[in-house]
This record gives structure tokens, C-alpha cells and sequence, in this order.
């Protein structure tokens, strides 16, 4: 379906999507579009696949997800090339954040997802109960809908797409069609290393193939991607009563205490509010920093920002590239317009880069931000670093709650403790003391946010756990016997019954053995044996 050629020798036809490279706008390669009529076809061929998949031992499956690792990690030099091409981010943050990421994904559910989908005993406190023996069994759910965006396009789908076989679920992924090539490797790699096609299929095009898949009924979506789509795609799920994760947008507050090393914050927040050219969910959005360090903080931010080089995202040398399109700029401008017209000031950068292609923005520091403009209320995606002076640490997490983002956010302090009572005050899936969004590859940690941000988690044992449906099965140690609160009810059950709940409830061991009993002749009022 690739085709990855000159741009000179490609037609654009209607039924293909183009991969533009965006640094340079040229087309770099070309997928066939899937017909939306297609696609219930392709959802039906992964249910089939299900079953048999389903039946493959977890060790087998687990064998075969590490057999993806190897693929992925040969072709590493490759793969992060192609994600550098066709996203526009340096060519190390696609080593770190994409293939290592996932390289990490698949070692990690390889070597844990037998432990984790292990079925568990489940003791019964209740006395009345204790006559039966109850286990909770991991089910896969079926076919899973993974609708991914193009920020990250390997480490996002991969999140998912490797714990959603593993557990035994067939997939169908619709990457963003801005990123077609990588959710076409995505395939590849599971073929390669062995995995029938209809295990994981992939669909090609735009929000009309993600919704037609939504109404092919998949049994879960688990979607990435904007607020705005999301409150569609939870819409259409709450429709047919599918259910969802949904991975939104973030505003993610970054807290620069005082205490904090002013020179680790401050690169911090550099490399936080400017990876991916700030198109990241985890990226830094709003600083707030304490008044007594903010002219220092600020000032080491302005330095650090202008020895930034921007460039070509294939360059090694790059720490900035493209953003992945010029509409993409436009929104940043915007924020930015609206932001010094109420009263913010640009420390440094803050223009377009023609010279450099379509859609280069230079890194910018913006200060004097109020919590009334766009830039500190919508989510950015680009590489703006805007700082708030704040009086105290209390006022820092006031500012950051609210919102009504909740992903992630970070706190910079000199003590730890006072770092893990901020974190708890902090309304946000998850808070990083003393680093910024790097836990999104510690694979043990969920990944997922509240409010605005999103529901559900990714990654760790919660991700793959938001996969499979808990099955409780009971087996009763006493089929002999029928049970005290079937029928035959009289006045003598109902007093047996007062005094069972007296023995189980009642305030005191004296109280509670008066009822023992009356409520051991309701419990064997009929036994058989
Ligand atoms: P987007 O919402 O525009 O698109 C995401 C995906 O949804 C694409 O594949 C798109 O084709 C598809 N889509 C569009 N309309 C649809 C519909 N009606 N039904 C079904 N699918 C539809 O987002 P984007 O611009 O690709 O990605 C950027 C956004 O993703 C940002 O807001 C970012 O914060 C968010 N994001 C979140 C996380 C996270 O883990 N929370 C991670 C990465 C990106």
C-alpha cells in the first residue's frame, strides 16, 4: 500500500491520503484511503480472528509480542528515520519518546502481562458466604477500536495496540491521517514478526474512517486525540453503548518552587514546553513560579530558549523542528495575539520561520500571562513557555487546578516532602516531583487524566486490566445444601434472619452471640445432608 517515491512523480488521487513530510510540505508517500464500507467488513474479520487468538495460550502470546520487540529493535535506525520524516521531531526525541517507548511497551507486557492476567481467589469476608469459593478470571473483550493522533505515532498506538493482544483481543487501528506511513508500520512490525493480518488490521483516513469504525461496533475504543473529537467519539460510543478510554488534551502546570534547583527547573521547563515543538500531551503549558526566584528562573529560560538550534528534523544537531502543519501554527499565533493584547510580553521568539518551511515557529518564552487569556485556558500544542509569577506555593496550586484540563503537571523543590504534599493537592492524573512527562515511559505507571482531559488509563497493569473484562465465577462448596434466604418464608425465618444480623452486626461480642443461634437455624433451616 506504500508507496514512499519522489514528489514529483506522485498524482494525488481522492481515494489516497498523502504523508506530507512537514517540514517541507512535499508528499513522501501515499495510502489508500479505506472505503468507510469497508470497514464493518474488517471489524467482522478481527471478531473471527478473536476467537482463535484468544484460545493461544497467554505465554504464546506474550512469546509473540517479544518476537515484535526484536523486529522493532533491528529496525530501530529505520523506524525512527521514518518518524522523524513524517512527524517533523528530531531525530533523538524519535529514539527516546517513540521506539524506546515502545520497544519498552512490548519487553514490559512480555515479561509481565502473564503475572498480571493471572486469575485471583476472591475470599469472602462474609460468613454467609464462606461456603463458596469465588474466582476473578481476565477475559478479553473482543475487538478493540484504537483511534491514535499524530504526535506521537508509534508510541501512542503501540501503548495500546501490544497490551490489547496480549490479552488476547484482536485489534483495529485508525492512525492519524496525518501520519499514515507510521500506523502502516505499526502493521508491519506485528506481521513480521508473525502475527496473522486479521490480528491487527489498519485503516486508512480521517475522522470519517474513525467514526465508521465507532459504528462498526468494536467491543472497546480506546481513542488519543483532542477534547473536541473526543466529546464526539464518546457520544457516538455512548450511542451503541461501547465502551471507551478516552486520552484528551492536557494543560499541564508546571510549580517552580523557591526551594528549587533554578538551573534543573529551568532546563526543565525548556525541554518540557519545547520537545515535539510543544506538541505534546505531557508538555509543559503554564509555569508558575515563586516571585522570589522568578527573575532568575525566567531569565535562565530566555537564555536556554535562544541557544536553541532550529532546523531540519533530520539534521542531528536539530533540538526544535517543524510543527506537523501551518494551521497548526496559526493556532499558536492566535493564542499568542490574544495573550499580548491583554497584557503578556514575548521574551523571545514568538515568529514564523518561512525561511526555514511551512510550518516553523521559533521557540518562545512569553511572561506577564493571566489566567483570563487562551494561552493559559487552551491547550497550546506548540513551543510557547509562558510563566506566572506567583506569591506562594498555595497560590501555585490554586492556579494550577484551575482548569479544566487535569492530565499531568509537575512540581520543582528543593524537599521532597513538600513535593509529594503539593502532588496531592494537584488535580491530575499524574505528578512528577523534580522531572517533567518522563513518566510516560516508566511502563509500571498509568497513563491517563481527569476532567477535560480525559477517562481511562493506558500502560501499566490498569492499561491492560481496561482491556479485559472481569469475569467473577463461584463455585459452591455446599451444592447439597439450598440456601437460608430462598423461599419458604415465615415469621420463624424472618426472626432467624433478625439474628443473623444481630451476629454479624451487632455492636459487642455479648450482642452478637445472643444472635449466633437463631442465625444458625436460619443458615441450615433445610439442610439436605
Ligand atoms: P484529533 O482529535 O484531531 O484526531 C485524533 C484521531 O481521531 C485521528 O486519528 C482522527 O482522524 C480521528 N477522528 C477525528 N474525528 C473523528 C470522529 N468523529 N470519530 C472518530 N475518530 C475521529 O487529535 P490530533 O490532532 O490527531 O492529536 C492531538 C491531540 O491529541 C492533542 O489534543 C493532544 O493533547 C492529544 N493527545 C493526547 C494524548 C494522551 O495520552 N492524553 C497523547 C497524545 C495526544
Amino acid at each position: 500500500m506504500a508507496t514512499a517515491s519522489q514528489p514529483a512523480q506522485l498524482a494525488p488521487a481522492p481515494a489516497h491520503l498523502s504523508s506530507l513530510d512537514p517540514s517541507n510540505g512535499e508528499v513522501i508517500a501515499q495510502f489508500e484511503i479505506t472505503p468507510a464500507g469497508e470497514v464493518a467488513g474488517i471489524v467482522e474479520r478481527a471478531r473471527r480472528a478473536q476467537s482463535t487468538w484468544a484460545r493461544v495460550p497467554l505465554a504464546e502470546r506474550c512469546a509473540k509480542v517479544a518476537r515484535v520487540r526484536e523486529v522493532l529493535y533491528a529496525r530501530r535506525q529505520e523506524i525512527a528515520e521514518l518518524v522523524t520524516r513524517e512527524a517533523g521531531k528530531p531525530r533523538v526525541e524519535s529514539l527516546f519518546a517513540e521506539v524506546l517507548v515502545a520497544l519498552d511497551i512490548c519487553a514490559f507486557y512480555a515479561t509481565n502481562a502473564a503475572r498480571m492476567l493471572r486469575s485471583e481467589r476472591v475470599p469472602h469476608h462474609n460468613l454467609a458466604m464462606k461456603s463458596k469459593s469465588g474466582r476473578l478470571f481476565y477475559e478479553p473483550f473482543g475487538v478493540i477500536g484504537v483511534i491514535s493522533p499524530w504526535n506521537y505515532p508509534l508510541a501512542v498506538p503501540m501503548g495500546t495496540v501490544v497490551p490489547a493482544l496480549v490479552a488476547g483481543n484482536t485489534v483495529v487501528l485508525k492512525p492519524s491521517e496525518l501520519t499514515p506511513w507510521c500506523g502502516s508500520l505499526v502493521a508491519e512490525l506485528f506481521q513480521q514478526a508473525g502475527f496473522p493480518h486479521d490480528l491487527l488490521q489498519v485503516i486508512q483516513g480521517g475522522g470519517e474512517i474513525g467514526a465508521a469504525l465507532i459504528a462498526a461496533r468494536p467491543d472497546k475504543v480506546v481513542f488519543t486525540g483532542s477534547v473536541e473529537t473526543g466529546r464526539r467519539v464518546a457520544a457516538a460510543c455512548a450511542e451503541k453503548l461501547i465502551p471507551s478510554v478516552l486520552e484528551l488534551g492536557g494543560k499541564d502546570a508546571m510549580l517552580v518552587l523557591a526551594s528549587a534547583d533554578q538551573d534543573i527547573a529551568s532546563s526543565a521547563a525548556v525541554w518540557g514546553s519545547f520537545t515535539n515543538c510543544g506538541q505534546a500531551c505531557l508538555s509543559v503549558e503554564r509555569i508558575y513560579v515563586e516571585r522570589g526566584v522568578a527573575d532568575k528562573f525566567i531569565q535562565m529560560c530566555v537564555e536556554k530558549t535562544k541557544r536553541l538550534k532550529l532546523g531540519s528534523p533530520l539534521d542531528p544537531e536539530t533540538e526544535v523542528g517543524t510543527m506537523i502543519r501551518p494551521t497548526q501554527v496559526d493556532r499558536v499565533t492566535a493564542q499568542l495575539d490574544d495573550a499580548v493584547a491583554r497584557g503578556a510580553r514575548i521574551l523571545t521568539g514568538g515568529r514564523r520561520r518561512p525561511d526555514l518551511g511551512p510550518a516553523y515557529f521559533e521557540p518562545t518564552v512569553v511572561t506577564g500571562v493571566t489566567p483570563d487569556m487562551k494561552l493559559m485556558q487552551e491547550e497550546t500544542f506548540g513551543p510557547v513557555l509562558a510563566v506566572a509569577v506567583v506569591d506562594s506555593a498555595a497560590e501555585a496550586v490554586r492556579l494550577a487546578n484551575d482548569s479544566e484540563f487535569g492530565l499531568s503537571a509537575s512540581v520543582w523543590t528543593g524537599d521532597a516532602r513538600q513535593g509529594r504534599e503539593i502532588a496531592a493537592q494537584l488535580r491530575a492524573g499524574s505528578v512528577m516531583v523534580n522531572d517533567v512527562a518522563s513518566y510516560f515511559g516508566i511502563c509500571e505507571a498509568p497513563h491517563g487524566g481527569r476532567g477535560a482531559s480525559g477517562w481511562g488509563r493506558t500502560h501499566s497493569r490498569a492499561g491492560l486490566l481496561e482491556l479485559v473484562q472481569a469475569k467473577y465465577v463461584d463455585v459452591d462448596l455446599l451444592p447439597r445444601w439450598s440456601k437460608a434466604w430462598w423461599y419458604g418464608y415465615n415469621q420463624s425465618l424472618a426472626v432467624a434472619a433478625d439474628h443473623f444480623l444481630q451476629f454479624l452486626f451487632a455492636q459487642g461480642i455479648v450482642e452478637r452471640l445472643k444472635g449466633a443461634p437463631g442465625a444458625m437455624r436460619s443458615l441450615f433451616r433445610d439442610s439436605k445432608i
